[in-house]
């Protein structure tokens, strides 16, 4: 029997950033995971920036891309473009940007450069925007965590049983007893938690495509169109001239796991979608696609994150919308920064949720 101060389970970015941040608070911690091979993370397209969805996020993002993200070794500097209705430009996001010294400027439409804009768009250009090689990543943190001697790896969870005093975690090998627990496993999440305590996400179909543009049409930055949701990125690793280009389905869509697409045509509806910002992406040449699955969650529900169970020191990390890889350094020291101490005022002022409005921009 392994005992231990807290229990993560599931290894994907998330896990991984908040056993490390578990582990620098002084905790002894198992890790508990299975095969990642087509956990989002794995297949995620790491784009980083940090633009997002809401100030509370933004915190996050710009958080995690300062103080980790531009010193991994799988962060590719390319600069980042992130469209969005100028009525949908959210002054309280720029705001966060300002507070944490993440250089941007907005660009209004009509503009043909970097990417054509149209009349009512307008685009946050960040300049340390970029991309984290996904498998780049993990294998960078799976090495972290190997040589962490707080940090115990253990295989899959199958059941968390609650006594008096803390928690045994039932799966493959030896048991672990923990005083807390932290359920990060995407769609195993539910299954692990107590009955009534399943968080309200949904299960979203994400496409990708690699195509070449061709040395000339090559694109450097990454790109992200909010409507529809589309995003790119350079994807040098698949030869000169590739691009990785990505869209997610507004519909719920409830298969796991990874699997190839042998439909030219769905593999090309990202590549069609982001043609009216690049437009060179309706000539270019299809090389593959993937689907893939993420946890999407119902609005307003990544304001509490970790989410409490009823249990006492049962908590779970869910639905971050695919968005969760650019935020997870930050999301892991949230966590673990709620879990060793909830009276931690510096911890709880630097990510509370409660981001205040103004400009500072
Ligand atoms: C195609 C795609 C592209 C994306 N692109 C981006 C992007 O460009 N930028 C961005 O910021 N985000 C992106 N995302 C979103 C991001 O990748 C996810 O939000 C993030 O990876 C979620 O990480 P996680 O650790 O919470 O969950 P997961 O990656 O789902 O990891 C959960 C882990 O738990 C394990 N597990 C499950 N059950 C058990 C069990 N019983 N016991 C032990 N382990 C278990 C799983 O094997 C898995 O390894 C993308 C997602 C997808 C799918």
């Amino acid at each position: 029997m392994t005992t231990v101060d807290c229990a993560v389970i599931g290894d994907g970015v998330v896990g991984r950033f908040t056993a490390l941040a578990l582990a620098a608070r002084g905790l002894l911690v198992s890790l508990s995971g299975e095969d990642a091979g087509s956990s989002a993370s794995a297949l995620s397209g790491g784009l980083v920036r940090a633009y997002s969805a809401d100030p509370f996020l933004t915190r996050l993002a710009a958080r995690s891309l300062t103080s980790v993200w531009l010193n991994c070794p799988a962060y590719r500097r390319t600069g980042s473009v992130h469209v969005v209705p100028r009525a949908g430009l959210d002054r309280a996001v720029l705001s966060e940007m300002a507070a944490a010294g993440v250089p941007y400027r907005v660009i209004g439409g009509p503009a043909r450069h970097p990417v054509r804009l149209e009349r009512g768009d307008c685009a946050v250009v960040e300049p340390y925007g970029g991309f984290v090689h996904a498998g780049e990543a993990l294998r960078w943190l799976a090495d972290r965590c190997r040589d962490d001697a707080a940090i115990t790896r253990t295989g899959p969870v199958r059941q968390v049983i609650t006594h008096g005093d803390g928690f045994s975690l039932v799966g493959t090998g030896p048991a672990v007893r923990a005083r807390q627990v932290i359920v990060t496993a995407g769609p195993g999440t539910a299954a692990l938690l107590p009955p009534g305590s399943a968080p309200e996400v949904e299960r979203r179909r994400i496409v990708y495509s690699f195509v070449r543009l061709g040395d000339s049409g090559a694109v450097p930055h990454t790109l992200v169109d909010t409507v529809p949701d589309t995003w790119m990125r350079p994807a040098p690793e698949q030869g000169p001239g590739v691009l990785l280009v990505g869209r997610a389905d507004p519909m719920p869509w409830n298969r796991p796991g990874r699997r190839d697409v042998t439909d030219r045509r769905t593999g090309l509806r990202a590549a069609e979608a982001l043609a009216r910002r690049i437009p060179a992406l309706s000539k270019a040449e299809y090389l593959s696609s993937v689907v893939a699955s993420d946890m999407y969650a119902t609005p307003g529900h990544h304001g509490d994150v970790p989410a409490p169970t009823a249990t006492d020191g049962l908590w779970y990390v869910t639905g971050l919308s695919g968005g969760g890889f650019k935020i997870a350094p930050a999301l892991g020291e949230r966590i673990a920064d709620r879990m060793t101490a909830s009276d931690n005022d510096v911890a709880q002022t630097l990510y509370s949720n409660d981001v205040e409005g103004g400009d500072h921009v």
